[in-house]
């Protein structure tokens, strides 16, 4: 089988990789062994990652070649944060020593591959309505979202979650990047928490939507919410990584809307879409999609 590869580079102009020179003038001999200790190299950080993530998750990716620069985000102005952006991982300085943020900007390579090189349709300007840490950004691990904005994220943090934690075991560990309140009660909790139960006493072990967001809650849901479905799906339903990213593929990511409010097939909703593709996909997945759907509050 082939394997997909990660390339690092500096920047999307100049595409250098990081070289460094060890000796001006070296002469080998016979039967020696020189040690050579260089620098760390955020490249090379961000290449390890890549490496690891890619070797204990393929998710049905065969051979193509992951492309990452040390640049921050190029799709926002000014350029900022870190973001896949036209399939390529841009990773900013305070992305390149957090492998959190690698696997997950990766996540969404993996599910841009899997979707035919394209993109989720999504929406992140919902109105969190109060449900959200800081509204000065568009999005973040338990703001209320768009099911496609929040689908999407969720699918990124399942990957990097499924890379970093053993999938056979149902106990889930996540470095949240972002400065977060989850509670929505005062200042900032913590960042490393539990990605299968609460991420935090005194709130839910799941369904964070219904247990801190107000209604409205039709078309929204909360990336969380997602990270913790596709989480039992896989731990608790027996699903794996591959058939979650073919479930992701057969639901049209690319034709998804923010308010499909429907229920048939193929329309647009991201929930109802991808349970048709459960539905669909061999072997059949409906059962353990609805095992687990309602339970977790991705079914809005
Ligand atoms: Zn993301």
């Amino acid at each position: 089988m082939s394997r997909p590869s990660a390339w690092v580079y500096d920047n999307d102009t100049a595409e250098n990789f990081y070289s460094t020179t060890g000796w001006l003038t070296f002469a080998p001999t016979a039967s020696e062994t020189k040690t050579f200790t260089s620098g760390v190299a955020d490249h090379w950080n961000i290449a390890a990652a890549m490496g690891k993530s890619l070797r204990r998750q393929m998710a049905g990716v065969t051979d193509p070649t992951f492309i990452a620069y040390t640049q921050p985000c190029a799709c926002v102005t000014p350029p900022d944060r870190s973001c896949l952006c036209s399939g390529k991982l841009y990773i900013d300085s305070y992305g390149v020593d957090r492998k959190y943020i690698i696997s997950h900007e990766l996540g969404h390579a993996v599910a841009y591959v899997r979707n035919g090189n394209a993109s989720a349709s999504k929406d992140y300007t919902a109105d969190p309505d109060n449900c959200v840490t800081d509204t000065a950004r568009s999005h973040e691990a338990a703001s209320k979202e768009y099911q496609s904005a929040a689908a999407n994220e969720g699918i990124a943090h399942y990957y990097a979650a499924a890379v970093w934690n053993d999938t056979t075991e149902s106990d889930c560990g996540f470095y949240y990047y972002k400065s977060i309140d989850w509670d929505l009660v005062e200042g900032n909790d913590p960042q490393e928490v539990d990605c299968e139960d609460a991420p935090m006493s005194g709130l839910a072990n799941a369904n964070y939507l219904e247990d801190l967001c107000d209604k409205p809650w039709l078309d929204l849901g909360t990336e969380w919410d997602w990270l913790r479905f596709f989480w039992d799906l896989t731990t608790d339903e027996g699903v794996s990584t591959e058939h979650i990213f073919d479930l992701w593929d057969e639901s049209n990511p690319d034709t998804w809307t923010s308010t499909a409010n429907s229920d048939t097939a193929d329309t647009g909703d991201p929930e109802v879409n991808m349970r048709y593709a459960a539905d669909n996909h061999v072997p059949d997945l409906l059962k353990e999609w609805d095992a687990q759907a309602a339970t977790n509050g991705i079914d809005h």
